[in-house]
């Protein structure tokens, strides 16, 4: 069903609950209108020691066109003004034609490092000739997984200084697949330390998930980016130069990439994914060429007056396994996404990312990050006094002309009203 967007905004949170209970089944409709959350006895099962349970934000960037296909992207985040950058990109990308992904491929590895090895070069050849008897001994260690028409895959081996590295790629489908790997790898390690002759160390997933690779590109108009022709041909030409900056430049990479992920965790923890898993994976795989870059490029396309943007990243994200049935808030997430597989998944948290990537470029090469902020960091200061929802639509106006917005100035502005 088409819902209208308009002033999404400026609704209530019920008001937009209303909006959205047509992408969601009965039972997430209920959830979701009564504010329900993670249910203590389930929560007691997925960590220990529980206290309670812990609540963020959880909201919605809208309309984006992927593909071809409309997303709506639920987002977890406590930082004020992703998701209206986020919701703001997605606009202007869908003007111009909306995101183009590419899933290269969607295999999980692991390693066995073995040391103590007296002859690398011949362990290695051993290993190797039985390559195929190893493959069959993963694949029994975790039958199902081959039923679902997955399973290892591959096996190779590298000498890295004292160690001898046997690693595996796993097809692990719908899952992201750490528990997967983790059994059949040390399922592999009596036969591998035999045929070495040496010791393994550990038997473990890499998070380094090169065989997970997504592309997520997008080119928006230029004459989207301001209203005045020059201004928005010198913008394009800036934030072409913020892209090149993030390449040579490890101070200013961190933070671009530590923004595509504002829009990256977001979504990755709404879809109840391991996290600092896909962080992982991202930040070294900026680091690739041996030195840290930004993940994302952007360039000026002259001849057809567009700003192309470009990301690629591992994405070994899941659909199926870890927390994603148990908690409850993580369903309405995947319904609101349509119940996207993992390969879908995965070009739509890409996409998301780029769009973060584009705002925040967009706002830092024009009229900077603080102007957009300003606001939210005003309405939070006067939160953080203790202003109730009346009070702060009254002490915004007044807080944000103040020359310094602290948290001092936030309490004597209501106190000064209550007064
Ligand atoms: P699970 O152990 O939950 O395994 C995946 C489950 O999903 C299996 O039980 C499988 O069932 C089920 N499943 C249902 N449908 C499908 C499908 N279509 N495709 C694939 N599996 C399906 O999780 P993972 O092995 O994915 O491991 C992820 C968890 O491991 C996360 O919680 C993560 O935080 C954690 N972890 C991460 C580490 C790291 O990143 N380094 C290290 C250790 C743990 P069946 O068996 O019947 O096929």
């Amino acid at each position: 069903m088409k819902i209208n967007w308009t002033g999404f905004s400026k609704k209530t949170p019920k008001e937009r609950q209303e909006l959205v209970s047509s992408l969601l089944s009965q039972d997430k409709q209920v959830f979701l209108t009564q504010n329900q959350q993670l249910p203590i006895q389930t929560a007691d099962q997925m960590a220990e020691h529980l206290l309670g349970t812990f609540s963020l934000p959880f909201a919605l960037a809208p309309d984006f066109l992927i593909n071809g296909k409309t997303y709506h992207i639920p987002m977890v985040t406590e930082e004020p003004s992703v998701v209206a950058a986020a919701s703001f990109a997605a606009k202007l990308i869908k003007r111009s034609g909306g995101f183009t992904t590419t899933v290269h491929n969607r295999l999980m590895i692991g390693q066995v490092a073995l040391y103590n090895v007296p002859d690398k070069k011949m362990a290695e050849q051993a290993i190797l000739s039985h390559k195929s008897q190893l493959l069959s001994q993963a694949n029994d260690a975790h039958p199902s997984i081959v039923k679902r028409g997955g399973g290892a895959c591959d096996l190779w081996l590298e000498e890295k200084e004292d160690f001898l590295v046997t690693y595996l790629s796993v097809d692990t489908k719908e899952a992201m697949g750490a528990n997967m790997l983790n059994t059949m790898l040390e399922a592999l390690v009596p036969e591998l330390e035999e045929l070495s002759g040496g010791q393994s160390l550990m038997a473990i997933l890499s998070n380094y998930a090169t065989e997970s690779l997504v592309t997520a590109t997008c080119r928006v108009e230029v004459r989207y980016l301001s209203r005045d022709k020059t201004e928005a041909q010198q913008l394009a030409q800036k934030m072409e130069l913020a892209s090149q900056l993030a390449q040579v430049d490890i101070y200013r990479a961190a933070t671009h990439n530590k923004g595509i992920f504002n829009g990256i965790d977001a979504v990755v923890l709404a879809t109840g994914n391991d996290w600092r898993a896909i962080e992982a994976a991202g930040h070294s795989y900026a680091n690739q060429q041996g030195s840290y870059r930004g993940l994302s490029t952007w360039t000026y396309d002259l001849e057809n007056q567009q700003i192309v943007g470009e990301l690629t990243l591992p994405m070994p994200i899941a659909t199926k396994g870890g927390s994603i049935g148990l908690n409850p808030t993580v369903q309405v997430a995947h319904e609101l996404l349509g119940n996207p597989n993992a390969k879908e998944l995965a070009g739509v948290i890409a996409s998301l990312g780029l769009a973060q990537n584009f705002a925040a470029l967009k706002a830092l090469t024009g009229t900077g990050i603080q102007a957009g902020h300003m606001k939210l960091q005003a309405k939070s200061l006067l939160l953080l006094a203790g202003a109730n929802e009346a009070e702060v639509t009254q002490l915004l106006p007044k807080l944000l002309k103040e020359k310094h917005r602290n948290q001092e100035t936030a309490q004597q502005l209501l106190a000064q009203l209550r007064h």
